[in-house]
């Protein structure tokens, strides 16, 4: 008997479910837990109490709310390796890489502390005489997250800290692939400090997504998850009147310089191809070589290093990664390798056949590089999602950077060279949201705020950092005179100005 990961609505985990499904350990391959579908009537619970919430959330003082997530940054930590463990169940994450997810979670965190100072807001005295003006951040009321599977810790606490600390509650719909991490999270806030009813987490599928996006008690949704998905979220919650950012897919591209540092460069693209299994959004996935030189030089050594690459259980800490999320997921990736082979790339490292011993029927792809890729492969057009570099060969700068701005995605990019007019040419010029100088992985810090270009972002708005204040509050600006007792102003028919 699997137990089942249910919801936590107005401080209490819910477990009643007509539909469930199957959660696995992508390392084992075996299911180990059921998880709840809620229906619409769960999801109206859910925000009912997040509605009920907000009459005294949003009269909170800022630095109370603020002091919750002090309190909760603390129990995150304390429970790390809990946390950690959770995401390797469900995810196959390896410990290390789960505590470096978990990490950049709290980072957001810890911006959410700095609320009394970011929700100031702007004052000016005597705009006239004796006219006084200010503008606020209101909150906006019930908000939602919907997050993908590669992040369970991470991408929801891109959203909900902020958005919580800005005075809103909150429905999150979290992966229902691995649910576990997400829903303990969830239920530190209360322990924090959090009213019953702020945070609130519904796992489900596209019946529970839609119940969100339709209801019109909820007024922004905050969306992270593939292109195709994010662009029917962002047109079905703006066609309803809601506030939306939707961030999807991406295909993230490195040029690598003639004059690059070769080594630091295959250093670089190992971790920041292979880590996690690929299976992130900002996994640098092609690497464009200007010149014959250079890319022979790059598969070279890549192909000697990804010898030493091990991949295996969550478990066992030594491993650089685990499986990918499941069997269906495995078998596309394996799909998109014949596939570039079929359409004559060549394939230098092979990962199709990854066995690990003691784990034969765990959702494994071994470490894959494929050269001679070119722009009009499928794989080259296709977000992979798995442990796969493709090289491409170009002739000069120009051509690569071509090649980046034509591709549907701009979530991330990057380019090794020391030479630094061409990476100032470079990061002013490309068509892409986050950008790397010999930097692979270029994901914000908390402080600044995330989101790609071009069909990896829709909306106007980035993730985290000063954005998501915009984001989770809406402009008030006020006017006021206290005229002195018995002082009467005339009528005034033309607009009213300071001459
Ligand atoms: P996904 O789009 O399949 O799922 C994301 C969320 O949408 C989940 O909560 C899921 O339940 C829900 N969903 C799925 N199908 C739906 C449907 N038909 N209608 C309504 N809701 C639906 O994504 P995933 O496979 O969980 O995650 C991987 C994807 O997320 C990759 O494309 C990756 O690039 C992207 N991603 C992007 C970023 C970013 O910041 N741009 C960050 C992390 C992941």
């Amino acid at each position: 008997m699997t137990s089942l990961v249910g919801h936590l609505i107005n401080g209490k985990i819910v477990t009643d479910a007509d539909k469930t499904q199957d959660v696995f350990n992508p390392s084992s391959g075996e299911v180990s837990k059921q998880v709840a579908l809620a229906n619409r009537a769960t999801v109206n619970e859910a925000i009912a109490a997040a509605e009920k919430a907000f009459i005294s959330w949003r009269n909170t003082p800022a630095m109370k709310r603020a002091r919750v997530m002090f309190k909760f940054k603390d129990l995150l930590e304390q429970h790390s390796t809990k946390i950690c463990d959770l995401i390797g169940q469900e995810h196959g994450k390896i410990a290390h890489d789960a505590a470096g997810e978990l990490q950049r979670g709290i980072e957001n965190v810890e911006y959410a502390c700095c609320a009394p100072e970011l929700l100031k807001g702007e004052h000016s005295k005597n705009v006239a005489p004796g006219i006084d003006s200010w503008s606020e951040m209101q909150p906006l009321g019930v908000v939602a997250g919907i997050t993908p599977f590669n992040f369970p810790a991470m991408v929801p606490l891109w959203m909900y800290p902020m958005a919580i600390v800005c005075g809103n509650c909150f429905v999150l719909k979290p992966s229902e692939r691995d649910p576990s991490s997400t829903l303990f999270i969830a239920q530190l806030l209360k322990e924090a400090g959090l009213p019953d009813g702020v945070m609130n987490v519904v796992n489900g599928d596209k019946e529970a997504v839609d119940a969100l996006l339709f209801d019109d008690r909820v007024k922004a949704v905050s969306f992270v998850g593939s292109t195709p998905i994010a662009e029917y979220i962002y047109s079905t919650s703006t066609k309803n009147g809601k506030r939306c950012q939707a961030l999807g897919g991406a295909k993230n591209h490195a040029i690598v310089m003639p004059d690059a540092d070769v080594e630091n460069a295959v250093a670089q693209l190992l971790g920041a191809a292979f880590g996690s299994s690929g299976e992130r959004c900002m996994a640098l996935s092609v690497a464009v070589a200007v010149g014959d030189e250079v890319a022979d030089l790059l598969v070279q050594k890549l192909s000697k290093s990804m010898k030493n690459l091990k991949f295996g259980a969550y478990t066992d800490s030594t491993n650089d990664f685990g499986p990918v999320i499941t069997k269906q997921h495995q078998q596309s990736v394996i799909n998109h390798i014949s596939s570039a082979e079929k359409q004559g790339a060549n394939i230098v490292v092979d990962g199709r056949d990854a066995i690990v011993s003691g784990y034969e029927n765990g959702f494994y792809v071994g470490g894959t590089l494929i050269d001679k890729v070119t722009p009009q492969m499928d794989s080259y057009k296709a977000e992979i999602f798995g442990p796969v570099l493709q090289i491409v060969r170009v002739a000069t700068m120009k051509d690569a950077m071509s090649l980046i701005d034509n591709h549907e995605y701009g979530n991330g990019t990057c380019i090794f060279t020391r030479d630094g007019e061409a990476a100032r040419y470079f990061s002013d010029h490309i068509k892409v949201g986050m950008v790397g100088v010999n930097i692979p992985l270029p994901v914000p810090v908390a402080y600044h705020s995330f989101g790609g270009w071009k069909r990896s972002l829709f909306g106007d708005l980035h993730a985290y950092g000063p954005d998501s204040i915009r984001f989770y509050t809406k402009r008030k600006t006020i006017t006021q005179r206290w005229p002195s007792t018995g002082v009467r102003e005339g009528v005034q028919f033309s607009m009213p100005t300071l001459s």
